[in-house]
């Protein structure tokens, strides 16, 4: 058992799940382990000393080169929250270079970002200027920013070690009624049952969390939202060669089947009576 915080409490135990040991695919992985807390279920990558957590990685230069395929996989989202909003102040945290901030843009929203990468920060900030902010909410918080009609958390959520307090914050930025967008990777699929450790959204390395549909709507329903709509995904895998493609392909038609996917995209709601 390993102890490490929860989100469910502080100083839980975690049984080891998966563990990575002279690994030749993960080398740099040696020793990571996945464990499940004993008390709530969740995954949770937990470290041993040697190793490091990379949180801030970024892939802000091949997101811009393939801009194109970018914008595909992100129009979902949006399309996603004008079902609800039509105008109003977002907010994007961990914006990268700020592709899905063009595509709010242009659909007349006020667009604003955060990111703690500088790389990334500095592609997004020649787009936006000073509506891009280098660092974390818990520091842009403090410039004491307007109530946001939507927050989106793509890809962010499961590398943030402090989730619960990063919650909190977002109620204090978020309007009531305002829309919270999470899309993270959902470890309840066919292809990560398959896969195990080899599932290429683990990350066990940049993900500190694996969470599922199931826990993630309990979590945010117990932290004062509203779950409005969950939608699935899976990657396409354009890179892989051709009979893997046709593999995955199936796999990703079992997934719909059962009504899931490998990546899914949450819809909340912050209640009027946001208090726990
Ligand atoms: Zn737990």
């Amino acid at each position: 058992m390993i102890k490490s915080d929860c989100l469910c409490q502080k100083n839980s135990l975690f049984q080891p799940k998966i563990v990575y040991e002279n690994e030749t695919v993960f080398r740099n992985f040696n020793s990571v382990t996945i464990g499940r807390c004993i008390n709530c279920g969740l995954l949770k990558t937990v470290l041993q000393p040697k190793n490091k957590f990379n949180p801030q990685t970024t892939h802000a230069d091949f997101y811009e080169e393939k801009h194109f395929l970018f914008v595909s996989l992100l129009q979902p989202i949006v399309d996603q929250i004008k079902k609800y909003k039509k105008t109003g102040l977002v907010l994007d945290v961990g914006c990268s270079s700020g592709i899905l901030l063009e595509l709010l843009k242009k659909e007349g929203f006020d667009i604003y970002g955060i990111e703690p990468n500088k790389k990334a920060f500095l592609i997004s900030q020649k787009k936006f200027g000073g509506k891009i902010f280098n660092g974390y909410l818990s520091e842009y918080i403090k410039k004491k920013p307007r109530g946001f009609d939507v927050i989106i958390y793509n890809h962010v959520l499961e590398h943030i070690d402090k989730v619960v307090e990063e919650i909190n914050l977002i109620k204090k930025v978020l309007k009531p009624g305002g829309l919270l967008v999470i899309g993270v990777p959902n470890i309840n699929n066919i292809i990560f049952f398959l896969r195990q450790k080899y599932w290429e959204y683990l990350v066990a390395l940049e993900h500190i969390w694996h969470f599922s549909k199931k826990y993630l709507v309990n979590f945010l329903n117990k932290k004062g939202f509203n779950v409005s709509e969950v939608s699935f995904s899976n990657d396409r895998r354009p890179d892989y060669p051709i009979l893997k493609r046709g593999y995955f392909y199936f796999l990703s038609i079992i997934n719909k089947l059962f009504n899931t996917g490998e990546l899914m995209l949450i819809v909340a709601q912050l209640k009027y009576d946001k208090h726990d």
